[in-house]
C-alpha cells in the first residue's frame, strides 16, 4: 500500500467513526432509504428542512466503508446549507464520479471518492447515498 492509500483509508475510517453524522433525528420533514443489493449497503438518509434550509441531517443503516464514509462525508456537506446548496453539491459529485470538471471547493472531503470512480464494483457503493439524496430533493420540488 502506498502512502496515499494509506491517508485514504485513515480517512474512510475517520467517517465511519463519525456518530454526529450516524444517528437518529428528532424532526424528520424528509427521508428515503437506499439500498445497493450489489453490495448490500442499506441506508436511510433523514433531514430536518425548513422554509429550504437543511436544518439537521442524519444517516442510520447498515453498510461496507465506502458506502458508510461516502454518506458521512455527503451528511457533513450538506447540514446547514439550503436546498439549492445541496442540489450543487450533487452536481458537482456526479460530475467528478463521471470524469467531468467539478468545483472541488464544494466538495470537501469527499472529493475522495474520486479515487472509487474507476472501480466499477464499488461506484455503487459511493454514490447511493447522493442518488438518494437527489431523489429526496427532487420530491421537495
Ligand atoms: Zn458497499
Amino acid at each position: 500500500m502506498n502512502n496515499i492509500e494509506k491517508i485514504y483509508q485513515q480517512i474512510i475510517m475517520e467517517y465511519n467513526k463519525r456518530k454526529d453524522l450516524k444517528k437518529e433525528l428528532e424532526h424528520i420533514s424528509n427521508s428515503k432509504r437506499g439500498h445497493n443489493p450489489s453490495c448490500g449497503d442499506d441506508i436511510y438518509i433523514m433531514l430536518d428542512i425548513e422554509k429550504e434550509n437543511i436544518k439537521d441531517a442524519s444517516f442510520i443503516g447498515e453498510s461496507c466503508a465506502i458506502s458508510g464514509a461516502s454518506t458521512a462525508m455527503l451528511i457533513d456537506s450538506i447540514k446547514g446549507k439550503t436546498v439549492k446548496d445541496a442540489k450543487n453539491i450533487l452536481k458537482q459529485f456526479f460530475n467528478m464520479m463521471s470524469g467531468e470538471n467539478f468545483d472541488e471547493d464544494v466538495l470537501n472531503d469527499s472529493i475522495l471518492m474520486e479515487y472509487v470512480k474507476d472501480m466499477p464494483a464499488r461506484i455503487k457503493c459511493a454514490t447511493l447515498s447522493w442518488r438518494t439524496l437527489e431523489e429526496i430533493i427532487k420530491e421537495i420540488k
